[in-house]
């Protein structure tokens, strides 16, 4: 008997039913019952769906409304202070101001920070802490949840992130947080109590933080924490993934806790230990099936793995998939119009839940018990192996012959900047933009209809030159120096892209939640990657054609193509990486010969492809800045390369930014007051900079005072040569109402400081 498990489900359900229901509950069309209502029969279904899957136990407590750590904090009764006053205010209510700022009832507040969970894309709402904070145990909805699952038969096991990883998630207090502990502790013990009282078997606490680097103290506090919880009268199941454990493995194996969960996917290298180290009364539960993935598994060898361990401990051998399933779109039934060869190779979360069942069902009668299954899933993964459309020998060939010259400028950047300047002619302190304008109901219509058919291409193409027009009569009004041309035409950096390369795949309804109630849709790497044809050129050579000032094209770069999408899982993401990397930089080229002399490579995921462990940064950090010059340095000196990373954290970081070699970086400071550029001064960058003066997370607009001040600061930081002036990030989410004169005041600006330093 080997049990399995899950650790989460997809939330927002096949046809993404919460979102809609969330989103309309917000704009007051549904009121709090049937947003309610909605739920619970989403709640119901996905039990259902992963019980007739196979899974054994099912997790409760993770269907949230908007996001599981803002779930905690209200179990935990840890809501800030500047909420308080709603506290008569429905709980639903009160719980959206939080998450979002507003809600149908109460007063609007700034909403909780939100920011990525661990590597993933999957953003959670930062727990707050402060000198008032206090806690309390608030478990009704978990109770609710956990009574629906009895009712309906199932074997439920609450699941909430635990009292470490909620702790160091936190802001606020950061010296000093683990003095928090024991009053966490006490209302994480009085949800265990309250869930072991109402039937509750098992409790799943997440504590991804074990896949971190830990200083002693913190991990010396898991022993202490939960030797406290110990006293409930349910099991626990400690979960970590991500990442393997290493150096918290032992203090992990050792917690007085009944069950431990690894992620073998990525955290293989601990199995040995685990399975020697684990105490007789503890169960191991693997998570085998990659969470984070979409390909199918390759089954035989997670049983030649997985054989020996059930052999050593029988029973206490459970599996799961190596983390929730969150991170994955609902299932394939959906993906009608995907090619049938593709459709082979993959498995969603529902398909992820059949092949632990397989696995489940070959440990306990043997693998004959299953032999078709197993034939199926090995005939899949060698037809993908093969198949011609993963191999370009092409590309394989190029990227065998990249050289170290080949990711360098032929000249330093001292010399390029000589000769930009003699061929640019910009002013001190040239104004720019990060890339796109508006995205007007207008141009969503263009493209829309294209998508479907209802415009044919040369409509298409005259309705995106229109919006090129519009917006470069819009800059050249504000005066502008370096102008873009808008990126009408695309929907999303990545996919627009992916969409034009070989090797990319795009679903139909992979979704997979972002933050609240929305999803992205990653695209799918599943081949060697090249680029047929030019991309951006033909916009990009008919906005120059619109004017006499520099045109400033438009890329993604390869670290975000990668980091935005499902990657191969058949050779190592550097690979990959180079690959996109030498697409890119025939795009760069064709660009620089079309004429256009400055091309701007955003990496605005760069930072988050930084890997959990310390240890594994160099690495990264190594072909990552490789790969960004690779694409970037086919180019001649007279062509200046900008790159735009849109936040604000450069420490640890900064070197390698140094190293990508960019003429330009823009980056996210308005809102820093330009503390940010303090990494840049104490490293002595010595390429351009421009940092962000206009906050485009915001609808306000800022005035020429502001701006000027921001750049004044800027400018006791960095040479006033070396200073661009711009916004933080691309414009398409805001109105051109606040477009105009958010950019009529930052040239305005920029007039004022050529004249202070002339
Ligand atoms: N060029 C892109 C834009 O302006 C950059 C987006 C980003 O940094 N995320 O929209
Ligand atoms: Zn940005």
């Amino acid at each position: 008997m080997a049990t399995v498990h899950n650790l989460g489900f997809p939330r927002l359900g096949r046809n993404r039913e919460l979102k809609f229901a969330l989103e309309r509950y917000w704009k007051t069309k549904i009121d709090a019952a049937e947003l309610e209502g909605t739920a619970k029969q989403l709640r119901a279904d996905h039990w259902k769906l992963q019980a007739e899957a196979g899974v054994d136990i099912v997790p409760v407590g993770d269907a949230s409304f908007y996001d599981h750590v803002l779930d905690a904090s209200f179990m935990l009764g840890n809501v800030p202070q500047r909420f308080h006053d709603g506290q008569d205010l429905p709980e639903l209510d009160q719980y959206f101001r939080v998450a979002r700022g507003r809600s149908v009832r109460g007063e609007p507040r700034a909403a909780g920070a939100m920011t990525k969970w661990f590597d993933t894309n999957y953003h959670y709402i930062v727990p707050e802490f402060d000198d008032a904070t206090t806690f309390s145990a608030n478990p009704s909805r978990l109770l609710e949840h956990l009574s629906e699952v009895q009712a309906a038969g199932y074997r439920g096991k609450p699941v909430m992130v635990g009292p470490l990883s909620y702790l160091w998630l936190g802001r606020g207090r950061t010296d000093d947080k683990l003095a928090l502990l024991p009053a966490l502790l006490t209302a994480y013990r009085n949800v265990l109590d309250a869930l072991a009282k109402a039937g509750a078997e098992w409790v799943q606490l997440d504590e991804p933080i074990l896949a971190l680097d830990l200083d002693p103290e913190w991990r010396d506090s898991f022993a202490t924490a939960y030797q406290q919880l110990n006293g409930a009268d349910v099991h626990i199941m400690v979960a970590s993934y991500f990442a393997p454990l290493q150096d918290n493995l032992a203090a992990a194996l050792a917690l007085p806790v009944a069950g431990l969960h690894l992620d073998l996917v990525r955290g293989r290298s601990d199995l040995e230990t685990a399975v020697q180290q684990l105490p007789a009364d503890k169960v191991l539960s693997l998570g085998v099936i990659d969470g984070r993935n979409i390909w199918k598994s390759d089954l035989g060898a997670i049983l030649d793995l997985i054989e020996p361990v059930h052999a050593t401990l029988g029973e206490r051998l459970w599996l799961a998939p190596s983390c929730s399933l969150l991170h994955v779109p609902f299932g394939l039934q959906d993906e009608t119009a995907m090619d049938a060869e593709l459709l082979a190779w993959l498995a969603f979360a529902s398909e992820k839940l059949a092949e632990l069942h397989v696995l489940a069902t070959a440990l306990q009668q043997g693998r004959q018990a299953v032999a078709s299954e197993l034939a199926d899933n090995a005939a899949a993964r060698a037809a993908r192996a093969a198949s011609p459309r993963v191999t370009n020998p092409e590309v394989q060939g190029r990227v065998a012959a990249v050289t170290a010259q080949m990711a360098k400028r032929p000249a330093v950047y001292a010399q390029r900047a000589e000769v930009q300047r003699e061929a640019l002619g910009l002013p001190l302190y040239p104004t720019t933009t990060i890339g796109s304008f508006p995205q007007t109901a207008e141009i969503r219509k263009i493209r829309r209809e294209f998508k479907k058919g209802a415009i044919d291409n040369a409509a298409y193409e005259a309705g995106i030159r229109e919006q090129i027009a519009i917006a470069i009569k819009e800059q050249e009004a504000y005066g502008l120096d370096v102008l873009v041309h808008g990126e009408a035409e695309r929907n999303d950096m990545v996919e627009y892209f992916g969409e034009q390369l070989q090797g990319y795949a795009f679903t139909q309804n992979g979704w997979v939640q972002s933050y609240g109630s929305r999803g992205v849709k990653p695209p799918i790497i599943f081949g060697d990657v090249s680029r047929p044809e030019p991309m951006t050129v033909t916009w990009t050579t008919y906005a120059q054609s619109l004017t006499k000032k520099p045109m400033k094209g438009m890329l993604t770069g390869p670290v975000t193509m990668l980091q935005w999408a499902f990657v191969r899982d058949d050779q190592p993401r550097e690979t990959t990486t180079r690959q996109i990397a030498l697409a890119l930089r025939d795009e760069v080229v064709d660009l620089e010969q079309a004429g256009i002399h400055i091309i701007q490579v955003d990496e605005p995921a760069f930072r988050e492809g930084l890997p959990l462990r310390r240890a594994d940064w160099p690495a990264y950090l190594s072909w990552a800045t490789e790969t960004f010059r690779l694409a970037t340095s086919g180019v001649q000196n007279a062509t200046q390369i900008h790159t735009h990373m849109c936040y604000s954290e450069f420490n640890n970081i900064i070197e390698s930014v140094a190293d990508l070699d960019a003429d330009v970086i823009t980056m996210e400071t308005s809102r820093s007051n330009m503390e940010l550029l303090e990494a840049f001064t104490e490293f002595k960058y010595p390429n351009e900079i421009g940092p962000g003066v206009y906050d485009i997370h915001s609808p306000n607009i800022p005035d020429v005072e502001q701006m000027t001040r921001l750049m004044r600061r800027a400018s006791q930081l960095v040479p006033a040569e070396r200073l661009w002036v711009n916004p933080d990030c691309g414009l398409k989410t805001r109105g051109w109402d606040e477009v105009r004169p958010s950019l009529q005041n930052m040239v305005a600006a920029a007039k004022i400081l050529r004249k202070e330093d002339s």
